[in-house]
């Protein structure tokens, strides 16, 4: 349980503004720790290079073989993150694997 530092009113845990007050009470960490979908869009910064490659990669993935370079990139991304829990962007990363698995899967089936 915590409590509004502006007015002392009791909040919900997951509480984004006091509803007595108004006042934001979401803590600066919050911000910070990636949960916060919007502020990663309006704030591109800490993104894994590679998730970013991979989404761009994955929109190609269009084109034959491409898709199988959006996996790869998207693989070294969610690696990358891992590595650095501070990099975000597994959306991303997974959007060029789930991309790129499937059309390369509709090329094989073409192709075979
Ligand atoms: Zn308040």
């Amino acid at each position: 349980m915590s409590f509004c530092k502006n007015c002392g009113n009791k909040l919900d845990e997951k509480a984004v503004i006091c509803p007595k007050c108004g006042m934001s009470v979401q803590t600066k960490e919050a911000l910070l720790d990636g949960d916060n979908a919007a502020m990663r869009m309006l704030l591109p910064v800490g993104r894994s290079g590679l998730a970013i490659a991979a989404g761009y990669v994955g929109l190609l993935s269009l084109v034959p073989f491409v898709g199988i370079i959006a996996i790869l990139l998207g693989v070294f991304a969610l690696r990358d993150i891992k590595a650095h829990p501070e990099k975000h962007g597994a959306g991303r990363a997974w959007f060029g694997i789930i991309m790129g698995g499937v059309f390369s899967l509709l090329y094989f089936l073409m192709i075979s």
